[in-house]
């Protein structure tokens, strides 16, 4: 992919979050890794969606190395990064302060398996992290959180989210397309799984039976859920 083509699918990803009502004001975004280049696309710092143009999204090295573009670049690339860095196959991040994925960020709990909606694209419970130390919050912040967040997510290959504790969600996905909805329904999710829990706190988790059946018809080598 040139670094043009890379940019533009940066801005189109990241100009959906407001659309999709993931973020207020400029909080938010998305970022791209080409792994045939070796280059990461990623939102600059503080500009507002609305005029927000190709040549305004940062081009960097793996290493945080700026390439391309005159902005600075999210503050939080070096969380982007970590993951890229960590994670096989994830070419895609987002970071949102989204209400109610972050609403259980705040509270340090988990998005529990409820239903199908969540056993289609995760499979088991969306975690959250530890909260950060005081030598993590102090040091280098950004990196700490991907490392807090890498630390997390190890064990978890099949569910592309996680929410950093007092923070809010970090999500991925094979590019930045897939990370984007994977956010709408990780917001989705959080407010359901909201909803469920305040009809009936004791709600259980969904059968494994059913989410076995959920997630692996749309994921993995037998999956047949949608158009071949
Ligand atoms: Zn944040």
């Amino acid at each position: 992919m040139d670094v043009k083509e890379l940019k533009e699918r940066v801005l189109k990803a990241n100009l959906l979050l407001p659309k999709y009502g993931l973020v207020t004001f400029t909080w938010g975004n998305v970022s791209e890794y080409d792994r045939e280049s070796g280059l990461v696309a990623i939102k600059p710092s503080g500009v507002e969606y609305d005029s927000m143009t190709a040549d305004d999204i940062v081009v960097l090295t793996l290493d945080g190395e700026k390439v391309e573009g005159r902005l600075s670049p999210s503050s939080d690339t070096p969380t982007h990064l970590e993951i890229y860095r960590n994670f096989d196959g994830v070419c895609g991040v987002v970071h949102t302060h989204s209400r109610y994925a972050t609403s259980f960020a705040q509270a340090c709990i988990g998005i529990p398996p409820l239903g199908t909606t969540h056993g289609d694209y995760y499979y088991g419970e969306i975690p959250c992290t530890r909260e950060m130390t005081d030598a993590e919050v102090k040091g280098e912040y950004e990196l700490e959180t991907g490392r807090v967040i890498v630390e997390c997510c190890k064990e978890y290959r099949n569910i592309p989210a996680v929410l950093v504790a007092n923070h809010g969600p970090f999500v991925w996905g094979k590019d930045c397309m897939e990370a984007v909805h994977n956010s709408v329904v990780l917001e989705e999710l959080s407010a359901m799984a909201w909803i469920t829990k305040t009809l009936r706190s004791d709600t259980p988790n969904m059968p494994q039976r059913l989410l076995d059946k959920h997630f692996f018809r749309k994921h993995g080598a037998n999956a047949y859920y949608g158009q071949k």
